[in-house]
């Protein structure tokens, strides 16, 4: 256990005339700052700026960046997030100065190496999605599944059908839903089944001709890889709609099977979560898409495309084309890592990470369950769901005690109470980077914790700066700027 003191705000430990920089004064002639912006846009006074010497701001930080739990400091079994690992030589590459001194605006012929990157890594993302063209654009997993319905809404508008819903299973990420939504189609949710997979029953009472997509997570949240996809891919295919794979599980099933071969015509990546970029803090991130031939000429342009005498340029001749969704290039500091790490892998390695994944989870799993029910599956794939809920009925306990308890003990909480079709859900991720003895340690402190008494569970937990705060005000009224105390 570990015991941190709440740190103080930069604001109270400034003091009035302290400073870092000695400037020399200014010895060329300028124009006062009053005569170059128009007076409505100047401020009354100058903002009350920390005042501190350099070694009060060096402190401030590193002590600061000490309160953060990462996975570079904590085992982070974060379900559903894969917070693996993320090679630090992936770092030293994407920093390379040609890569990241680069500007958009520079002209395509000095721009080759970037874009010849960015081409790779279409065609890398392309032959593990088992699918024709990928879009690099989108910034987020989210993104990617908006961008993706986009693309899908632009095919039925072209092909002259309307097509008004998405369906979506209860177990989604509620990304699923809201990205349904926001592009104007009406989300339709799927029952799961006593297995925690699509309950098809219900599948094809609602499935009908006006069904534009189905959206499914494969391997799902649950954790469980789910078997009914071709007869689902079938069923829609024959009534003419598609299949979207949310691909934030791709961890599992790498070069084992792919999006394309269960029938998916468009899906999206993760890449900090599936191919080591760093992930955390909110981004920047990546949602690639991956689709079918058919749907290539919606996608968003510019795509990079390469010439017959070897250059690369982007391609900006697509009429039908749903537009950009992101400046310039999408946020290529996160696709070089990918590349990075696509290529230091290489197929058998990709394949190794997903068996790996699928282990560790498995092997985990197995040590805690006979504590921690889990009540989908014998076997998982790279995560499971365990449920709190004997514990909640039986001791008081519930999943939320026990993720702030983990913090105590120096463990990263799982995600709890998701997906909603587990009750009292502690979703777990272990990844297929951690070691046999962190696995082991980790279930040793879970079945301690179940065994501890239910009010220093209550309490829990008692060695960080901040106990608990309150999640829903935290998340919703969040206090960003500091105000100075009245006097
Ligand atoms: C993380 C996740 C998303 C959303 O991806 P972001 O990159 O966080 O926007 C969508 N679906 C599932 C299943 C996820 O785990």
């Amino acid at each position: 256990m570990y015991k941190l003191t709440p740190p103080s705000l930069i604001f109270e430990t400034s003091r009035p005339g302290r400073s870092t920089a000695i400037l020399p004064g200014c010895d060329v002639p300028f124009e006062p700052i009053e005569s170059m912006i128009p007076s409505e846009h100047l401020a009354e006074a100058c903002p009350p700026l920390p005042e501190l010497g350099e070694l009060d701001i060096v402190r401030h930080f590193t002590n600061l960046s000490a309160l953060n739990m990462s996975i570079d400091s904590n085992f982070y079994p974060l379900g559903s997030c894969t917070m693996k690992y993320n090679p630090k030589r992936n770092e030293r590459l994407a920093g390379l100065p040609g890569f990241f001194m680069q500007h958009p605006y520079q002209d395509e012929s000095t721009l080759q190496g970037l874009l010849q990157l960015l081409y790779e890594v279409q065609h890398d993302l392309a032959e593990i999605a088992g699918l024709d063209a990928v879009s690099l654009q989108p910034a987020a997993g989210a993104q990617g599944e908006l961008t993706a319905l986009m693309v899908a809404a632009a095919y039925f508008r072209d092909k002259g059908e309307k097509r008004t819903k998405v369906l979506v299973p209860d177990s989604a990420h509620g990304t699923n839903p809201a990205s349904a939504h926001l592009v104007g189609f009406e989300a339709v949710t799927i029952k799961s089944n006593a297995q925690g997979l699509v309950d098809l029953a219900d599948f094809h009472a609602k499935l009908d001709d006006e069904t534009a997509v189905f959206m499914i997570t494969n391997p799902n949240t649950v954790g469980l890889f789910d078997p009914q996809i071709k007869t689902i891919a079938d069923a829609l295919h024959a009534r003419g709609a598609l299949l979207y794979l949310d691909g934030a599980n791709m961890n599992a099933i790498l070069g084992a099977v792919r999006p394309g071969d269960m029938g998916a015509d468009l899906m999206h990546y993760n890449p900090h979560k599936t191919f080591s970029g760093p992930h955390g803090g909110g981004g920047p991130g990546a949602g690639p898409i991956a689709v079918r031939d058919f749907l290539a000429p919606y996608l968003p342009s510019p795509m990079v495309g390469k010439r017959d005498d070897g250059t690369y340029f982007l391609t900006h001749d697509m009429p039908k084309s749903i537009g950009r969704v992101r400046a310039y290039f999408g946020n290529t500091g996160v696709l070089y890592r990918a590349y990075c790490y696509i290529r230091s892998q290489g197929p058998d390695g990709l394949k190794a990470v997903s068996q790996h994944a699928v282990l560790n989870a498995n092997y985990l799993m197995s040590l805690v369950r006979h504590v921690y029910p889990v009540p989908h599956g014998d076997r998982c794939m790279h995560e499971f769901v365990a449920s709190a809920r004997g514990m909640a009925r039986e001791r008081g306990v519930r999943a939320m005690d026990i993720g702030k308890r983990l913090l105590d003990y120096g463990y990263h909480a799982p995600t709890v109470y998701f997906p909603l079709i587990v009750p009292e859900a502690l979703m777990i991720e272990p990844t297929e980077t951690e070691s046999r003895e962190t696995l082991e340690a980790f279930a040793a402190v879970l079945l301690k914790i179940a065994a501890e008494d239910p009010q220093i569970l209550h309490d829990a937990p008692s060695g960080t700066p901040i106990s608990r705060p309150d999640e829903v005000k935290a998340a919703k009224i969040p206090i960003l700027k500091w105000v100075p105390p009245t006097a």
